[in-house]
């Protein structure tokens, strides 16, 4: 069962990706001109510099927040992040998102090898036809009731 996402979330997680990466530019940038307007002395228009350099920050800091809101849309879904009340939907919208990051913890734990409940030893067990009794594989004979297996 695979369920793709649509374009348009696609297209709104591209995007989302693009104005955080704007925005940490943005951010960013004002650290450099601290570093240049620090080691070049203040200007006479240090006043201006400086005020441009807070909205730029701040400019900044707020296409992160808008570009991982529009990012979360994308990855999720509508209703998956919650601008849409609808729970089924959100169910939806949160499987190929739950699917990778499960697939992430997964990769992880292998990468790890660790072992949860005995996943990689799969003890095969044989159902007896008379009893029902579940016997280790192998065996010949159930355990319960003796019968031939
Ligand atoms: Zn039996």
């Amino acid at each position: 069962m695979t369920r793709n996402i649509s374009g348009g979330r696609k297209t709104a997680f591209y995007l989302g990706t693009a104005l955080m990466a704007i925005g940490l530019l943005l951010f960013l940038s004002t650290f450099f001109s601290a570093a240049m307007d620090w080691g070049g002395g203040f200007g006479r228009d240090s006043e201006s510099q400086s005020r441009s350099m807070m909205f730029r920050a701040f400019g900044g800091m707020a296409l992160i927040g808008v570009g991982a809101f529009i990012r979360g849309v994308g990855a999720r879904g509508l209703a998956g992040s919650g601008v849409v009340l609808d729970p089924e939907q959100a169910e939806k919208d949160l499987e190929p998102f739950s699917r990778m990051a499960g697939g992430m913890v997964q990769d992880v734990l292998e990468e790890a090898d660790i072992d949860l409940g005995g996943r990689s030893e799969k003890v095969v067990m044989i159902k007896c036809q008379a009893c029902a009794t579940l016997n280790e594989d192998g065996s010949r004979f159930c355990q319960e009731c003796g019968k031939e297996l």
